[in-house]
């Protein structure tokens, strides 16, 4: 997955570029900057991929999630589903603007299940994030039923599935709003960088003013310029951006290896009975950064995940244990240790967090997830296939 593997001559290029007049800033600098706007291209050449009306590119992945919120106008005591699988950007992104973040069963496709987020929504319900772990997505088309229902905001966290699509269209792009992560290790990468797209021109006018302090960009007078409505600093710096307009224009090549390594990985585990595979919506395509497995039990998952390091494969992730992706081990947001007081709504809505998720529980126990690099040769990808073989027939 990660980008940085492809870091090259055409990175360096676009970073000279900035380097060479000097302007870090994304606005303004008119008369130093020799024609490049970085930022500004980028926008463009994401907007485009993802054949979407509107981009806009933010500082990192999570200030893309609270951007978004907060032009869907979510704010004080709202509430939004989120699954139990995912990283703990998302309920940041949902605190940050003052919402509750409601954590909700996933199934096995690994992101939110449709009916429990059914079950989930109360009348403070205002949005659904859907998560797209390990490059592969949600039914979005049940969660967009659910969401016309309920009259919900759907916004795709599609951070780790870039190129990824859905009914035809680019993950990120089939909700109101979509966002996307350029952090260091993802499969676009600025360092660190954060992408919003949507088709709504409202969304789009109100993220370009949110994420540089509410000002309204009108004229070409920075200080002049007057502020609708209140907003944060969650802009890009060019050399960033620079960074990922060479990505941006790799990722259908990274893509393209990607899907190689995978369908070696899983047609070398096709031959064992006892593993299945992650459940990828009918209409869906994966962007192939994990090969997503299920064990028949956690037992057998925990060995077989040791194995796997035992065997040399190493990136292979038992998220169920893991601090950074799974409900169970968020200590810090079960037990609502803010350094700060949160808001009494926040304290109360947060409460509902508090109890089993068995579901998601006998889905992630079962879950390895191996990470599916760029760098590989062929023959090496052969050798780690057959390893993962070797290493899981060991537990069995
Ligand atoms: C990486 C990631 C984020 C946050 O992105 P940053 O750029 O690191 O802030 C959010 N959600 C998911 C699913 C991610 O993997």
């Amino acid at each position: 997955m990660p980008g940085f593997e492809l870091f090259g001559e055409e990175e360096r290029k676009e970073v000279q570029d900035v380097l060479d007049n000097g302007v870090l800033m994304r606005y303004g600098f008119d008369p130093m900057r020799n024609g490049h706007h970085k930022a500004l291209e980028l926008e463009k050449d994401l907007a485009k991929r993802m054949e979407t009306k509107y981009a806009q590119v933010v500082s990192s992945g999570t200030a893309a999630l609270t951007v978004a919120l907060a032009c869907a106008e979510i704010g004080a005591g709202d509430e939004v589903i989120m699954p139990t699988f995912t990283f703990v950007a998302s309920f940041e992104a949902i605190l940050s603007v003052g919402a509750v973040p409601v954590l909700c069963d996933i199934d096995d496709t690994l992101t939110l299940d449709p009916k429990a987020v059914e079950a989930a929504i109360t009348p403070k319900t205002k949005a659904v994030m859907p998560v797209h772990m390990c490059g592969s997505m949600a039914d979005l088309a049940a969660l967009k039923a659910i969401c016309d229902k309920h009259q919900l905001i759907l916004l795709e966290d599609a951070c780790q599935a870039i190129g990824g699509t859905y009914d035809g269209k680019p993950l990120g792009s089939y909700g109101d709003l979509g966002c996307f992560s350029f952090d260091y290790v993802k499969t676009v990468t600025c360092g660190e960088g954060g992408g919003i797209i949507t088709n709504s021109e409202l969304f789009a006018d109100r993220a370009h003013k949110y994420h540089d302090h509410g000002h309204d960009h009108i004229g070409n007078d920075r200080g002049a310029e007057t502020h609708p409505f209140l907003g944060y600093n969650y802009r890009i710096s060019e050399l960033n951006a620079a960074v990922g307009i060479a990505q941006l224009r790799k990722l259908d090549h990274t893509l393209s290896v990607q899907e190689k390594n995978y369908m070696i990985f899983r047609n070398a585990l096709t031959e064992i009975p006892e593993v299945t595979f992650r459940r990828v919506p009918e209409t869906g395509v994966e962007n192939y950064s994990f090969l997503n497995i299920f064990l028949p039990n956690e037992d057998i998952a925990r060995k077989a995940h040791k194995a796997l390091g035992a065997h040399g494969v190493d990136a292979c992730f038992y998220w169920f244990d893991n601090n950074w992706h799974y409900y169970k081990k968020w200590e810090h947001l079960l037990e609502q240790k803010s350094l700060g007081k949160l808001s009494p709504e926040v304290q109360s809505g947060l409460q509902k967090n508090n109890r089993s998720f068995d579901a998601s529980d006998a889905w992630m126990g079962r879950t390895i997830s191996c990470l599916v690099k760029l760098g590989w040769s062929e023959e090496e990808t052969q050798e780690r296939a057959a390893n993962m073989v070797a290493a899981i027939k060991s537990v069995l």
